[in-house]
């Protein structure tokens, strides 16, 4: 067909393609649309907001199942909760979702996309079958009754550092089984269980551009600072932090079209491995406690009045 249009048509076509292909890239189109406000009763979700007085970790805590909503990301990794949840499938061809009990293998759809789709990048580094995925969102989001302050509204992920030598593994032994540590000197370096086919899912992980930050150890990103002979632009989103050596947690951006979602601003410019050198830097010679620091203040719990007011809808759907 296009051999026989006029050469600028075809150049336009090409273009089109191009754009297409380029969009597609960094937003898929048609999972995620705006959710509908008939979705929605606010005056029925503030009526239930100014009488809830309960932790809103026990009213998401104890759903067991998604909204019957249009998939929809509400408010902030911390605070916020989850519309129309997916779940990642127990176990696929290239995964096994971790912990069962838990009921945390709920995400976004684009989250749960994701996923599958880094499970079986990194089922082709030697030794990895996949990947083990622990912690993601409960069926309707929102805080958790134990662990974690964000992955509240299905756009976070934790990933097992344990490469998965097989992915039958019972339900018993999703319980069980134990992720392994991949750091000493307390998160300054990498241990003997790091190995090159962490820094290949890691970098596959983080470039894909869906994806906002990785959080891992100082040690883990300065050794992939270090060992990167290629490229390092890919970097930029991988985070030191606290914890995070039994398993990295990968947090995407906001989907397209879902404004009431809030997005964490983007890193600083640059891979920022001098940053994550800083860190190493201080976990060995940890600077004198800052006398002016203000004492740290107990962290409320949070109300469903503390969320954005969709979420008291996101309780209240089948
Ligand atoms: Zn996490």
């Amino acid at each position: 067909m296009i051999r026989h249009l006029p050469r600028t048509i075809v150049t336009a076509l090409a273009l089109t393609g191009a754009l297409a292909a380029c969009s597609a890239d960094n937003r898929p189109v048609g999972r995620s649309a705006a959710p509908p406000a008939s979705e929605y009763d606010l005056t029925a979700a503030r009526e239930i907001i100014s009488t809830s007085n309960e932790p809103a970790k026990q009213l998401f805590g104890h759903k067991s199942t998604a909204s019957s909503q249009t998939p929809a990301s509400w408010g902030f990794y911390s605070k916020g909760c989850l519309a129309g949840g997916a779940q990642l499938p127990e176990t696929g061809p290239t995964w096994q979702a971790m912990r069962l009990s838990r009921n945390r293998n709920w995400g976004h759809p684009e989250l749960i996309d994701y996923v599958k789709t880094l499970s079986a990048k990194a089922a082709r580094q030697p030794g990895w079958a996949g990947l083990y995925v622990g912690d993601m969102s409960q069926p309707r989001g929102g805080p958790m009754l134990t662990g974690h302050a964000s992955h509240q509204i299905g756009l976070d992920a934790d990933i097992w550092m344990l490469p998965p030598s097989r992915l039958d593994l019972s339900r018993t032994e999703r319980e069980n089984l134990s992720s392994i540590s991949t750091r000493r000197a307390n998160g300054a370096y990498t241990n003997s269980n790091w190995t090159p086919q962490h820094h290949q899912v890691l970098k596959a992980a983080a470039s894909d551009p869906r994806v906002a930050r990785i959080f891992i150890f100082p040690g883990a990103k300065v050794k992939m600072c270090n060992d990167e002979t290629g490229d390092k632009s890919w970097l930029r989103k991988v985070r030191p932090w606290y914890g995070h050596h039994y398993h990295f947690h990968v947090r995407l951006n906001c989907p397209p079209g879902l404004s009431g979602c809030t997005n964490q601003d983007p890193p600083p410019p640059g891979d920022g491995c001098e940053d994550a050198q800083q860190w190493v830097n201080n976990i060995l010679n940890p600077p004198p406690p800052d006398p002016n620091a203000p004492a740290p203040q107990p962290r409320r719990e949070i109300r469903l009045a503390d969320l954005p007011q969709q979420c008291a809808a996101v309780l209240q759907s089948q």
